[in-house]
């Protein structure tokens, strides 16, 4: 049966990047069609909003989108389009996949293999409850964690390990200071975990994971955390292994999921062909775990690592002389 997804090609690098994963998804042979949406700046040129209603009617109907980088110009309604998306779909979970690869200019180009699986909702990031006193002199700032949004995330965590074969997962909080809501993260979390008595877990203080993350990351396997400390972790977590340009994201949500690149539009080498398509491409392989076509999943990371491995056609940022497609190219060779 065919599967039809939502294919936003973005802004900056953007078409580059996509051209170059549709090249490679096409030469799988995965029974996917494509119907294309615009978002972003491309998106306000053309239909004058950055968000238009076909778009998001697309991505309700094909429950499925995978999407390049978005320009948010500023002024233009939206602090962000991409929040925006995480808003109005609930995509409550953002899993990102750190993963070392070989011949990457990264601090552990081997032994690291985890995922983030961060509250995308709630926590520090609602933007409600912000204000500055006429004085300027003092700031505040509403945090909001729920029981049943930390229920949820913990649960999508524990399902992840187990439907992937991951053994362990670890909750990452700072319920000794923030009693309140990292308290209530944490409570939610033990109570959840005792549901999955085949998976280890364990709890972290957020300090202390970053500094074990840096010197012992391959005693990680899944991490669940809130918003602010998954959005930071995550970061951290993609220097590790390289750096953006090879950091996928999963926005997942129950009525749809969104798949893309961490990175951005990379405005500096848009249009020059030396954007390097792998984190949109994991981005892709994320997709097609989600879509149950995890034999497939696996074979396109192989083959990735595969090309990194022989040096075929890597982009400029991995220290090679090969362009967007070129390096799809090398990719799709090796499927
Ligand atoms: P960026 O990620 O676009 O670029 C940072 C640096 O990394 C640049 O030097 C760039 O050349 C390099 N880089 C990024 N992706 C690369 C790739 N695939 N291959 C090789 N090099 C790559 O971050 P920025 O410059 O802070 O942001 C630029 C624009 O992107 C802004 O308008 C921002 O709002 C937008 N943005 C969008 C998203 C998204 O849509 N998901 C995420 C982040 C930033």
């Amino acid at each position: 049966m065919t599967q039809t997804i939502t294919v936003i090609r973005g802004d900056g690098i953007g078409p580059e990047i996509m051209d170059a994963t549709l090249h490679v998804l096409d030469s799988m042979n995965l029974g996917l069609s494509y119907e294309f949406a615009d978002a972003g700046l491309v998106a306000l040129e053309k239909h004058g909003e950055l968000l238009p209603a076909a778009t998001m009617e697309s991505i309700r109907r094909n429950r499925i989108a995978l999407k390049s980088p978005l320009t948010t110009p500023v002024g233009e309604g939206f602090s962000s389009i991409n929040v925006e998306l995480r808003k109005r779909f609930d995509l409550y979970a953002n899993v990102r996949p750190a993963i070392s690869f070989p011949n990457t200019k990264s601090r552990f180009a081997s032994g690291v293999d985890l995922i983030t699986v961060r509250e995308n909702t709630e926590g520090a990031y609602i933007g409600e409850g912000q204000s500055v006193s006429e004085d300027g002199e003092t700031a505040v700032l509403t945090q909001k964690v729920t029981r049943r949004g930390s229920e949820r995330i913990v649960r999508y965590a524990f399902d992840l390990a187990r439907r992937t074969g991951r053994k362990k997962v670890t909750v990452v909080h700072k319920a000794n200071i923030l009693k309140s809501t990292s308290g209530l993260f944490l409570k939610t979390a033990r109570l959840v975990a005792q549901e999955y008595p085949d998976i280890e877990c364990n709890e972290m203080i957020v300090d202390n994971c970053c500094m074990q993350l840096v010197m012992k990351p391959e005693q990680f396997d899944v991490i669940v955390t809130t918003n602010l400390f998954g959005d930071i972790i995550s970061d951290l977590c993609a220097g590790l292994v390289g750096g953006l340009g090879l950091a996928p994201g999963a926005n997942i949500g129950t009525d749809a999921a969104i798949f893309e690149a961490v990175h951005g539009t990379a405005p500096d080498i848009a249009g020059q062909g030396k954007a390097n398509p792998c984190a949109l491409l994991l981005g892709a392989a994320q997709m097609l775990d989600h879509l149950g076509k995890v034999e497939e999943a696996d074979r396109l990371r192989k083959a990735i690592v595969a090309t990194l491995e022989a040096k075929d056609s890597l982009t400029p940022d991995l220290g090679g002389t090969g362009n967007t497609m070129s390096f799809a190219k090398a990719i799709a060779g090796r499927i």
